[in-house]
């Protein structure tokens, strides 16, 4: 962005640096873009453009992506698209899950080049899942063979508001071992890199609109409904955590004053209603065998009268509260993922009915709601993305004074 590449212009030798700046972090920021998208979007000329372009280059920092092209231009002639060399540096994601350790490690083009994960008592065990994930990541950043220095830092994923003071989660009921613990300091003490830390829903929707369903979408929500429903809010491009870091805790707004005891200490709070755990308690006593949340979508899709409407009716709640946040914050998108956003339509279909009811005609004209694309990898392809957003200044830096060299 041009006011963080403007706030290092003075430290910088020239303009025509500055200006390489520019152009690097647009390509950081969005991947791709043609020569004529860069002129439009940082306000250089076409010429200057071009010859930063060629610079960079003649320098094998950015490179035209093989076989892609905009479909800008004349007709009959397409502009080629740019990317960085993906080489240049390398970020890695660490998602804490409440039974496994996920790792991952990417380059700058958010390629994925090496992922392991191991079961582990995450909730229970705060201390065994660092250790855990610090050996992990050791193990793929060999398998990818990226050298230290080229290593941007760590991001992680934990379930729960985090105090960003702390550094660590609000204490809780539900990850007692995890509220005492600065999870970032723990990991950046044991690997000795920068480590960043956000909540999962954030991160997933970090990773929707970065790579996934929402690709470019500044302005998005993203509703995580697994064992726990959780929003990631997304504004201008970036997570929006509050004063508090409990943002987008939608799980617990109250949808039913007399229902049940939630894990919170409230009653009726829309997780109550809506999660896996809730749907599987409908619909489990009507059945012989054990039930999964997988296992109840299937036999939705199959045309089980019961496990159809128990998903129907998870989706008219969730989106009542949907609703709401569409009136307080006007996204373009929401995103549904989660395990039971992989009911697609089941879920989807009356969760947009019940928005549409429900919430302003201008807000929710023009809404689109759609099912998350990245599954049950969103949060830790979220964590990926968290490093490069975080250490934009240090990948710039890197790139255009490796340039300038
Ligand atoms: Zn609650």
């Amino acid at each position: 962005m041009a006011t963080t590449a403007g706030s290092r212009a003075g430290s910088l030798s020239s303009l025509r640096e500055f200006n390489r700046l520019r152009i690097v972090d647009f390509l950081r920021t969005n991947g791709t873009a043609s020569r004529a998208e860069l002129a439009r979007r940082t306000g250089l000329s076409r010429s200057t453009v071009s010859t930063l372009v060629a610079d960079l280059q003649r320098r094998g920092l950015v490179a035209e992506k093989a076989g892609q092209f905009a479909g800008e231009g004349q007709p009959g002639r397409s502009a080629a698209l740019l990317e960085l060399d993906p080489s240049a540096a390398a970020a890695v994601g660490v998602d804490f899950d409440h039974d496994k350790v996920r790792v991952a490690v990417s380059d700058l083009s958010r390629s994925v080049l090496a992922e392991a994960s191991a079961a582990h008592d995450v909730d229970h065990d705060s201390t065994g899942a660092l250790d855990l994930a610090a050996e992990l990541v050791q193990r793929v950043l060999d398998e990818a063979k990226i050298e230290p220095d080229r290593l941007l830092g760590v991001g992680i994923a934990l379930a729960g508001p985090i105090d960003h003071d702390k550094g660590a989660l609000h204490p809780s009921a539900v990850l007692p071992g995890w509220s005492e613990i600065d999870a970032a300091n723990e990991l950046e003490r044991r690997l000795e890199t920068p480590t960043y830390v956000d909540n999962d829903a954030n991160l997933g929707a970090l990773a929707e609109v970065t790579l996934g369903a929402g690709r470019n979408v500044r302005f998005a929500a993203y509703v995580s409904i697994s064992s726990g429903i959780g929003a990631g809010i997304i504004v201008d491009g970036r997570p929006y955590r509050g004063h508090r870091g409990t943002a987008g805790e939608v799980g617990h707004v109250v949808v039913d004053p007399q229902g049940p005891i939630c894990r919170c200490g409230n009653r009726g709070c829309l997780e109550t209603l809506a999660s896996g755990p809730a749907l599987l308690r409908l619909v489990q006593d009507s059945r012989d065998e054990q039930l999964t949340v997988k296992k109840m979508i299937d036999l939705a899709r199959d045309g089980d009268a019961g496990c159809m409407r128990a998903i129907a009716d998870a989706g008219q709640v969730v989106g009542g509260v949907v609703a709401g946040l569409v009136n307080l914050f006007s996204p373009e998108m929401v995103v549904i993922g989660g395990d039971l956003g992989e009911a697609g339509d089941l879920l989807l279909d009356s969760l947009r009915e019940a928005v549409r009811r429900d919430a302003l005609p201008a807000a929710a004209s023009e809404l689109k709601i759609v099912a998350g694309e990245l599954g049950e990898r969103a949060n830790l392809l979220g964590a990926l993305a968290l490093v490069l957003m975080q250490s934009e200044h240090e990948v710039a830096a890197r790139v255009a004074g490796s340039a300038a060299a």
